[in-house]
Formats: structure tokens, sequence, C-alpha cells
């Protein structure tokens, strides 16, 4: 039978996707499943690692299902995941031995503290491309050797660790495969981006035995058969990444320069930095794009915390709208903002700024000023944030990129897209298929079995949708950054609190 079709597993943070695609790239059915979040102390997030490959592989019984296909024309499938978040398992009987620690929980700030006291930010980030945090899956990874007593065991070979591309692997491919791929690798803070390899330095830091970590494949590369009793017919997984990088292939970013904006909850703004590694001067993060041919290619990344949230507090705390999707209307229904700036750092300000006690703050109200300008300044903030980490990039490169490929929920808002292109001064391309993270590792899974034969033909599927030219003069833009500029600053000004 003719294989002309590709499957994404998307499993995120709080539900397991599958999305399949034709060979073409048009999306012909998705399905999703929820799964539980666990919160057992403030500030800890666990996952059960039961709980994501059920509903993993539900989904994708459910979309073939729905759709009608029959599996065996499915050419291959890839894994795309929440990153970092982690899992230990026993390497003989498969079972887990305690919730997966999830990308969120800051269980491991006091680990990551001791790490910076120690004096090895400057190694990690010159080999990592990383900031120390309790984000990456290092110290959660230590957590666990010490909470549950398992260095030796580990050490023996007894155990695996794997974020969760990993897991699912070793779940759902024939023979137990133990293999991560390098973007899901370079989010651990053990491996070295340089060199593509596990760091003893780093190892010896975090104090994690060798024995456990996975085997580092790239991410295009068919790691073997779907295992018989998931869809009855075996299918090459063919693909991993992490789901960012995933969606930056899937914008079809090849080109240094090329950057693509997520604008969800958060928005993920990642940049390919081309094949030289690149250490941000400008706050941001480095890592690994993709790996195809044993060869990395980079990436600079770095997010907004408030973007879509932002509407979110305008709706539910402020009340000013009923749902997201009016805040373009009432945005528009005034002919600026006369003004005012909300800079909405509840959660602080992340790159370029880094700033965890800087707060929200709304400025340069008037008697005037009503919900349509403050809402207006909400959907503004989204993108003056957005720009900053944009410009960070264009500095870290040395070039003014021209174009920024967007996808996530709040990019259904025109006002929004008009207002990043003007503000960027850049072209701002919406594509058809939006699901760009699935389409990613679907189109990766594909070159791996030569449903593609090179990188352009991948791209042969991404189309534009609409496009956002810029077209405010360079004075109103000069102008609305510099009052943009000056509320960031006044909001550092107050973070830092100087009463002795
Ligand atoms: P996530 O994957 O992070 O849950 P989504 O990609 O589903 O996010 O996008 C949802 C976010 O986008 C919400 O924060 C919501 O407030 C925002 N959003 C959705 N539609 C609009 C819109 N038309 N205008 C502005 N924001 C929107």
């Amino acid at each position: 039978m003719n294989k002309r079709y590709l499957v994404a597993l998307d499993q995120g943070t709080t539900s397991s996707r599958a999305v399949i695609f034709t060979a073409e790239g048009r999306m012909l059915g998705a399905a999703a499943q929820e799964f539980k979040q666990y919160y057992p102390n403030p500030g800890w997030v666990e996952h059960d690692p039961g709980d994501i490959l059920a509903t993993q592989i539900e989904s994708l019984r459910t979309v073939v299902r729905q759709t009608g296909i029959h599996p065996s024309e499915i050419a291959a499938i890839g894994i795309t995941n929440q990153r970092e978040t982690t899992v230990l398992w026993d390497r003989k009987t498969g079972k887990w031995l305690h919730n997966a620690i999830v990308w969120q929980c800051r269980r491991t700030a006091s680990y990551v503290e001791k790490l910076v006291q120690q004096g090895y930010s400057e190694t990690i980030r010159e080999k990592t491309g990383l900031v120390p945090d309790a984000y990456f899956s290092g110290t959660k990874l230590q957590w666990l050797l010490d909470a549950l007593d398992a260095r030796q065991r580990a050490e023996k070979g007894e155990l695996c660790f794997g974020t969760i591309d990993s897991f699912l692997a070793w779940n759902m491919v024939k023979g137990h495969p133990h293999v991560t791929d390098a973007t899901n690798a370079a989010r651990t803070m053990l491996f070295n981006i340089h060199t593509q390899q596990w760091d003893d330095e780093l190892l010896k830091m975090m104090d994690i035995p060798r024995a456990l970590l996975p085997e580092v494949v790239d991410s295009s590369y068919v790691i073997g058969m779907l295992d018989d009793d998931i869809l009855g017919v075996p299918i090459p997984v063919a693909a991993m990444a992490g789901d960012q990088h995933a969606a930056l292939f899937g914008q079809a970013c090849f080109e240094k320069g090329m950057a693509k904006n997520t604008y969800g909850t958060g928005c993920f703004m990642l940049m390919n930095a081309g094949e030289e590694f690149k250490l941000s001067e400008n706050g941001l993060l480095t890592t690994v794009a993709w790996r195809l041919n044993g060869k990395p290619t980079y990436a600079l990344e770095g997010s907004v915390f408030m973007g879509g949230a932002t509407i979110q507090w305008l709706r539910d705390e402020m009340k000013f709208v009923e749902k997201a999707s009016q805040s373009e209307a009432l945005a528009t229904s005034v002919a600026d903002t006369d003004g005012v700036y909300l800079v909405p750092a509840f959660t602080g300000l992340g790159a370029p700024h880094w700033s965890m006690y800087a707060r929200g703050t709304l400025f340069g109200m008037t008697r005037g000023t009503g919900r349509a300008q403050i809402v207006r300044a909400g959907l503004e903030s989204i993108a003056y944030q957005s720009n900053d980490l944009y410009q960070a990039m264009a500095r870290d490169l040395g070039s003014a990129p021209g174009v920024l490929r967007v996808d996530g929920g709040a990019t259904a808002n025109d006002f929004l897209m008009q207002f990043q292109a003007d503000i960027s001064n850049t072209s701002i391309q919406r594509p058809a298929v939006l699901e760009t993270t699935a389409l990613g590792v679907a189109l990766l899974a594909g070159l791996a079995v030569g449903v593609y034969s090179d990188l352009k033909e991948t791209a042969s599927g991404w189309h534009v949708e609409k496009k956002f030219v810029p077209s405010m003069d360079d004075s109103e833009r000069r102008q609305r950054l510099h009052g943009w500029k000056r509320a960031v600053d006044a909001v550092l000004y107050w973070a830092r609190d100087d009463m002795e």
C-alpha cells in the first residue's frame, strides 16, 4: 500500500496529541488526551509516566481510527515533547521509580544555587549554552538519585534516565532502545553542545553516573519500529525533537537568522544561529536547533513569560473582555493607547532583562484612559516583549534577519501581528498550518525514511496564509520603542528595592 502519511506524537505538558499529515504537509486529523497534573508541594510539579504513555498511545489509536487511514499507509512517526521533564526507570522491568519531574518544577532551586556558589555558572554556560536553572533536567535527575538513594543502582547500569522523548521511544519502539536526540539532550545541562557528547565535568558536578544516560542520536533518525501491539503493524519511528525545536523546523527556518515566535500562554522565540556555536551576549540561551547527519545547527532561544496570559489576565481578573478574541475589536476601537504602557512583569522579566523581582506596572494613564487603551497596551506589550528578544537575537548574530514566522493561539489576532511587524520593522509570516510543532517532527521523520530527499523538499509544504508588512514610519516606531524602554527601565528600578 502507498505510504503517504506522516504521524507526529506531540507529547505536551497538559495533553498528549497525535497528528496525521500528508507528505505535502496538509493536516488530516488530530486527537488529544489530557492527563492529570500533580502538585505535591508548593512549586513542585509532577506527571505520572504511566498516564503520559497511555494517553499518547490512545491519542495515536484514536486519530488513526477517526481519519480512517490504514496504519500500513503511515511512512514514519516522529516524537516531539515537552522538554526537560525527567523520568527514571528500571532497565529490566521498565517500571519508573518515581513520577516524572516536570520542567516547571522548582524543587531543585537550592541545588542550582549550590552550583552557582561553587562557581560553576560560566562552565555550564560555555559548555551547554544554558543559564544554570532548576528548569533543566540535570538537577532534577540529581534530586531523584538522592531522594531514592538510587546512585549505586544507577552506577551498576540498572536504571535508565530519559526525557519524555526517550521514555516514549523506550516504551513504544521494539527492543526498548535507550536513546534521546540532540535537541532534548541539549536541555539537560549535562550535554556539551560543542562536542555533542555527555560531558564528564558536568556529570561530576551533578553527581550523575554515566551508565544511566541514553545514547544521543540525530533528530531525524530511524530509531526502530513501532511495537506491533500499538497499531498492529510495524512503522519506523524516525524522529525526535523538543517541541520548540520541532516548531522551528516546521516553520522551515533553515537559514541562519530565520526565526519563529510562538504566541501561546508565554511566547517562545527561536532563531536559527547557523552551524557555529554562538554564546549569547544578550541574555539568551544557545541550544541545538536540530542535528542532521551528525551535524548540529544551533539556535538562540528566549521566552516571554506573560504572552497570551496577559490577555487572560485582562479577561479573568480585570474583566475588560469576555473572550480573548474580543481584545482585537476593543484595541482597534481607539487610534492608539494614548501614551499608556503595560509592562506585564507579573512573574518577573525574562530575556534580555532578567529581573526576578520585576512586577506588573501600568504607565501613563490620564483621566480619559479606559479599558480599550489598557487592552490595547496589553496586546502591544506582547509585541514589545517579543521585539526585545528579536532585537537581542539580531544583535547576537550581528544582522537584522528581516522575517519572523509566527504560530500559537494569539496569532489569530491580526492587530497584534500588524503591531509586531510595525514595531520590529520586519515582515511577519503566518503559515497556513499553525501546528508547526507536530508538522516539524513529522517532516523530520519523513526526511529520515526518504519521503523527502533533502531539507528543501521538506519545506515545499510550508505556505504563508497571511503576511504582515511594516507600515509604521521610523520616527513613530522610535518614539514608541523609546516609551517602552522607559517603562521597562522604571519597572527595573522598582525591582531594585534598596531599603536596608
Ligand atoms: P498554550 O499552548 O500556551 O495553551 P495557545 O497557543 O492555545 O496557548 O494560545 C492561547 C493563548 O492565546 C491564551 O493565553 C489566550 O489568551 C491567547 N489568545 C487566544 N486568542 C487570542 C486573540 N484573538 N487575541 C489575543 N490573544 C489570544
